[in-house]
């Protein structure tokens, strides 16, 4: 088994991955979404592993300038996790062990997952890196890699092979700055309140997260509006959002019946989107926000950095013509084109 391990790790470095390394399923007790049996009933280990997004391009994103930029970026990363799982799969498949490779993202449980609530994985690639020492976890709840923060995507197989399991990771690469909560433009990453979770037996800290759909708004391309209106992401709703359940509720199923965000809705209903991240093309590959993870990208001055250019980003606009514009706020009238705050129900 040492030997089948040694192989599969030097293939997923091979292939462009920066950590690999092994969990047992002792060091995945702990929530639903660690457990590989959901999606490999006979599952012993999982290979869990990331692959770098790099940062020289973040500055244009966050400044504005261009999404095609990280569009490309993610849509290769997930390409390349995909093709690593496929060739671990086939390693361990042809050594005998039945395996598994979960989609990266955007395949979520059906029978756990509340509507417009929690999603709930197939399985957890985060709960996979911190069980197998790939990384730490950050405040942020993403997970954080050694000498490239948290600008990275995450990968596994899981198999029916017993590898020798690593050890989780004593150090914690999370400093506390807290960025990550002022980049996040509806608060679902929040700046006090603190979570935890217990994995493997250990306890792991982070924010404890708003409703999912907070963040679900954004990355879906609706609402990009940040809470003091001040920019937004390329998410191109311009809605004033509240602090309770009410108010996302009421701004989510406005966003789903704006005309405004007819141009994305197509995108985010698509059958390619229901089959995960592997199934979308290049051009479906739509980035709004990653700010939590990608501000986190380097020492605590290259966040600072980073921050300052986000907020002074402006808001984007989408013209007639499907162009994109950032703009200053105060040009905007009206700056915001809902208020959960003025609406009955
Ligand atoms: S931005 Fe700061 S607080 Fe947030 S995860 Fe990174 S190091 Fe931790
Ligand atoms: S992806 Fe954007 S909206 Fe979602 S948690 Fe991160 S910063 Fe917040």
């Amino acid at each position: 088994m040492k030997n089948l391990k040694d192989d599969l790790i030097n293939m997923a470095l091979a292939m462009g991955a920066i950590r690999a390394g092994v969990a047992d399923l002792a060091a995945l007790q702990g929530p639903p979404s660690a457990d590989p049996a959901y999606l490999l009933p006979g599952a012993r280990s999982v290979v869990a592993f990331a692959l770098p997004l790099g940062r020289d391009w973040i500055p244009d994103y966050f400044s504005k300038k261009t999404r095609r930029v990280f569009a490309d970026v993610m849509y290769d990363t997930y390409q390349s996790i995909g093709a690593i799982g496929g060739r671990l799969k086939d390693m361990l498949e042809s050594a005998g062990f039945p395996a598994a490779a979960p989609q990266p993202n955007g395949v979520y449980r059906r029978e756990a997952s509340k509507p417009g609530g929690f999603m709930v994985p197939d399985f957890s690639l985060r709960y996979a890196a911190l069980a197998s020492g790939v990384g730490t976890l950050g405040w942020s709840g993403n997970v954080m890699v050694e000498g490239h923060w948290s600008a990275v995507f995450l990968g596994a197989v899981l198999t029916e092979a017993d590898l020798p399991p690593d050890a989780p990771l004593e150090s914690n690469l999370c400093d506390g700055c807290r960025i990550c909560s002022r980049v996040c433009p509806l608060g679902f990453v929040q700046a006090k309140a603190s979570d935890s979770v217990t994995l493997g037996g250990r306890e792991y800290v982070c924010n404890a997260k708003g409703n999912h759909m907070r963040c679900g708004l954004v990355c879906a391309g609706l609402v990009g509006l940040s809470r003091d209106r001040a920019w937004s992401t390329w998410a191109t709703l311009r809605y004033r959002v509240g602090e309770d359940d009410r108010a996302l509720g009421l701004a989510f199923n406005r966003a789903l019946s704006d005309p405004a965000s007819e141009y994305i809705r197509g995108h985010i209903f698509s059958d390619n989107l229901r089959h995960g991240v592997l199934a979308r093309g290049r051009e479906e590959t739509q980035p709004t926000c990653c700010n939590c993870a990608l501000v986190c990208s380097g020492p605590r001055e290259h966040r600072q950095a980073l921050m300052e250019r986000l907020h002074a980003s402006g808001i984007v606009v989408r013209r007639e013509d499907g162009t994109e514009l950032a703009v200053r706020p105060e040009h905007l009238d009206p700056l915001i084109t809902f208020d959960t705050e003025n609406e009955g129900g």
